[in-house]
C-alpha cells in the first residue's frame, strides 16, 4: 500500500507548536476568567449604595466586606447584599464608621489585581500573537515556511489523493510527449520489474517548452496515472536571501519524497537555479550554486530501491548548467511545443467539457484563429467565453462569445476608461494603419486580422496579423517582411505628422526589429559573406567570444538589415500615402477594423 500522507510535513514535534498551544490556552483562560467575573457579579442583584448605608445605619448588617469597588454585606437576617462604590471613596466618606455591631473588613487586592489586570490586558495580545503564529505556520502566507520560523523546510506542495487526479486524458494533444513519458508511469507502478531486469530508468527528465504548454499538467498526469504523490516546487522559490537556505530546502524536499517513495518531484522553472555558472545576469550567485549542487548531490545519492523521479520544466534548456544534463541526472528531454491546429481543437474540447456550448459552435474555427496560443491561453479563451455568456444572461456559450474571447486573450482587455486626446488617437490610428499597410504589401507576411485603436494593457493601439496556417520555421524573407511591417508605425507617423511629432509609441517596435536583425546575423547565419554562417550565440555560452573586428562586422550587418527593411517600408507607405490617410481617418471613427474591411480598400490594387 502506498502511503500518501507525508511523514514529516509539517513537523509535529516542533517546539513552536507547543508554544502556540500554551499561548492559546492561556489567552482563552484569561478571557474566560474575565467572563466569569462578570457573571458572578450578576448573581445577586446589587442594591444602591444609599440603601446599604441605610441598612448600616439601622444596624441591620452582620458584616461588610469591601473589595476594590465592590461591597458585600451579610444582613442579620442572613441575606447577602452587594453594591458598588467609587474607587477613591474611603470608609469615612461612605459613612461606614461608628457602628461597632457590624464587622467591617477591607480586602487587600493589590497583588492579585495586578496579576488579573496583566492577564486581562494582555489576553487579546497573546491571542493575536498565537493566531498569527498559527496561520504563518499553517498556510505559508506571510513568508510561510520561508519566514523566520522555518526556512529550511521545503515549500513542496503535495498532491492530495482525495482530489481529482490528473490523467493523461486531461493533457490534450501532446501525443508524442505522452509517449515519451509513458514508461515512467510503468516504472513508478512496478519498480521491481525493472530492477529485476537490470534496467536503468532515468532519475530526471526535463520537460522543455514555452510557458503554458502544459508542462506542469504533464508532470501531474505522470503522478496521477502512476498514483504516486506529487511534490512540486518552483526554481524561483529557491532563490532566497540567505545562503544555504535553498540547499537545506532541497535536502528536506528530497528526504520527504524518498520517505514517500515512489514519488514524483516536480521542479518548475529549473533555469532559475540551474543556469550555467557565471552566465547571464546574477551569474556566480552563491546561493544559486549551493542549491544547484545540493540537487546534484541528492540525485547522485539515491540508494537502490528509492523510486523517485524528478521532473523539471524549463523554456531555456540551452542556458542550463551542463552538470545538470549529465547521464544519471536530467539526461532525457521531452519537448512540448505550442499546440498545432489539431491539438488546439482538442485542448478547447477538454476545457469545454464542464461548460454549456451552443450546438452550432465550431471549435475548429476557434482553433484556426488561435495560431500561437498556448494551452493555458486556450483554457483562458474558454473561460472568458463562459464569463461573457453569463454577463449577457445566456444559458449557453455562443460562437460569438468564443471569438470575442480569442481577441480579448490575444490582445488583452480593453481599457475604455483611459482618455486620450484627439491628437493621440489620430497618431495611434496612423501608426497602426502604417503597420497594416506595410505588412499588406509584403509577399511573405501574414495577413491583417484586425486593427484597433482601443487601448489595451500598455498598448495604445494594435495591429494583429494572423497566419493562415501553423508556421514551424521562418525563412529569411519572412523575417525581413516582419521587420518591414514593424517599421510601418513609426514611418506612418513621420509621413503624416513630420519628424518632430514622432511619439514614443514605437519603442517596442524598434526593440523587436533589433532582436530580429541580431538573431538573423548572430544565430541563423542569414548575414552576408562578410560575417558568414557562424553562430555567435550558442548553447555553450551566452555569447561566444569573438574579435572586435567581428563585432564591428556584426554591428554593420545588423544595421544594414534594419536599414534595408526601413527603406522598403518607406517606399510602400509613400506609394500608398493616400490610402494611409483614408484608412487612418476611417479607423479613427470606427476604432476597430477587421481584416476583411481593411482588405476591401485594396480591391483595385496589388
Ligand atoms: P506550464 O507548466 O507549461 O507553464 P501549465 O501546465 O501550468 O503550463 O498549464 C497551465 C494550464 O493550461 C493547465 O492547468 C491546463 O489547464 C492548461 N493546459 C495547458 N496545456 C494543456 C493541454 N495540452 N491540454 C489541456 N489543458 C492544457
Ligand atoms: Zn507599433
Amino acid at each position: 500500500m502506498k502511503k500518501i500522507a507525508p511523514k514529516n510535513l509539517p513537523n509535529k514535534n516542533n517546539p513552536f507548536n507547543y508554544l502556540i498551544i500554551i499561548a492559546l490556552l492561556g489567552a482563552t483562560a484569561a478571557l474566560f476568567m474575565q467572563g466569569e467575573l462578570e457573571t458572578a457579579l450578576k448573581k445577586n442583584e446589587p442594591i444602591a449604595i444609599s440603601e446599604l448605608q441605610q441598612k448600616f445605619q439601622n444596624n441591620e448588617l452582620e458584616s461588610l466586606e469591601i473589595k476594590d469597588q465592590k461591597l458585600t454585606a451579610t444582613g442579620k437576617d442572613g441575606q447577602t447584599y452587594t453594591s458598588f462604590k467609587e474607587p477613591s471613596s474611603n470608609l469615612a466618606d461612605l459613612g461606614f464608621t461608628g457602628n461597632e455591631d457590624t464587622k467591617v473588613s477591607v480586602v487587600d487586592t493589590s497583588g492579585s489585581k495586578l496579576w488579573m489586570n496583566f492577564l486581562l490586558g494582555f489576553a487579546p495580545l497573546i491571542l493575536l500573537i498565537a493566531l498569527i503564529l498559527f496561520f504563518v505556520r499553517k498556510s505559508g502566507s506571510m513568508g510561510g515556511e520561508s519566514g523566520p520560523f522555518g526556512f529550511g523546510k521545503s515549500r513542496a506542495k503535495i498532491y492530495d489523493k482525495t482530489k481529482h487526479r490528473t490523467k493523461f486524458e486531461d493533457v490534450a494533444g501532446a501525443e508524442e510527449a505522452k509517449e515519451d513519458v509513458f514508461e515512467l508511469v510503468d516504472f513508478l507502478k512496478n519498480p521491481k520489474k525493472y530492477e529485476k531486469a537490470g534496467a536503468k530508468i532515468p532519475k530526471g527528465i526535463l520537460l522543455v517548452g514555452p510557458p503554458g504548454t502544459g508542462k506542469t499538467l504533464m508532470a501531474r498526469a505522470i503522478a496521477g496515472e502512476a498514483n504516486v504523490p506529487f511534490f512540486s516546487v518552483s526554481g524561483s522559490e529557491f532563490v532566497e536571501m540567505f545562503v544555504g537556505v535553498g540547499a537545506s530546502r532541497v535536502r528536506d524536499l528530497f528526504k520527504t519524497a524518498k520517505r514517500n517513495s515512489p514519488a514524483i518531484i516536480f521542479i518548475d522553472e529549473i533555469d532559475a537555479i540551474g543556469k550555467q555558472r557565471g552566465a547571464g545576469p546574477g551569474g556566480g550567485h552563491d546561493e544559486r550554486e549551493q542549491t544547484l549542487n545540493q540537487i546534484l548531490t541528492e540525485m547522485d545519492g539515491f540508494e537502490a530501491g528509492t523510486t523517485v523521479i524528478i521532473v523539471a520544466a524549463t523554456n531555456r534548456p540551452d542556458i542550463l548548467d551542463k552538470a545538470l544534463l549529465r547521464p544519471g541526472r536530467f539526461d532525457r528531454q521531452v519537448h512540448i511545443d505550442l499546440p498545432d491546429m489539431n491539438a488546439r481543437e482538442k485542448i478547447l474540447k477538454v476545457h469545454a467539457k464542464n461548460k454549456q456550448l451552443e450546438k452550432d459552435t465550431k471549435l475548429k474555427e476557434v482553433a484556426s484563429k488561435t495560431v500561437g496560443f498556448s494551452g493555458a491561453e486556450l483554457e483562458n479563451v474558454m473561460n472568458e467565453a463562459a464569463i461573457r455568456a453569463v454577463k449577457n444572461r445566456q444559458k449557453t456559450i455562443t460562437q460569438e462569445d468564443l471569438l470575442q474571447s480569442v481577441e480579448k486573450v490575444a490582445m488583452g482587455p480593453e481599457r475604455k476608461s483611459r482618455k486620450f486626446t484627439e491628437k493621440e488617437r489620430r497618431m495611434t490610428s496612423y501608426h497602426e494603419v502604417g503597420h497594416a499597410i506595410a505588412g499588406h504589401f509584403c509577399e511573405n507576411h501574414d495577413p491583417v486580422h484586425k486593427i484597433s485603436i482601443v487601448s489595451r494593457g500598455r498598448a495604445l493601439g494594435l495591429t494583429w496579423f494572423l497566419p493562415n496556417e501553423d508556421v514551424y520555421s521562418k525563412t529569411k524573407s519572412r523575417l525581413m517582411d516582419e521587420m518591414v511591417s514593424l517599421h510601418g508605425g513609426r514611418i506612418a507617423e513621420r509621413l503624416a505628422f513630420g519628424e518632430n511629432e514622432l511619439t514614443t509609441g514605437a519603442s517596442n517596435d524598434l526593440e523587436r526589429i533589433s532582436n530580429i536583425a541580431r538573431n538573423m546575423v548572430m544565430r541563423f547565419g542569414m548575414a552576408s559573406d562578410k560575417v558568414g554562417p557562424v553562430n555567435f550565440i550558442s548553447k555553450e555560452y551566452e555569447a561566444k567570444p569573438h574579435s572586435d573586428e567581428t563585432a564591428r562586422l556584426i554591428d554593420e550587418e545588423v544595421r544594414q538589415l534594419i536599414d534595408e527593411a526601413e527603406d522598403r517600408c518607406e517606399k510602400i507607405l509613400k506609394q500608398h500615402e493616400k490610402l494611409l490617410k483614408i484608412i487612418s481617418e476611417d479607423l479613427l471613427e470606427k476604432e476597430n477594423m477587421t481584416g476583411e474591411e481593411f482588405a476591401a480598400y485594396f480591391k483595385n490594387e496589388k
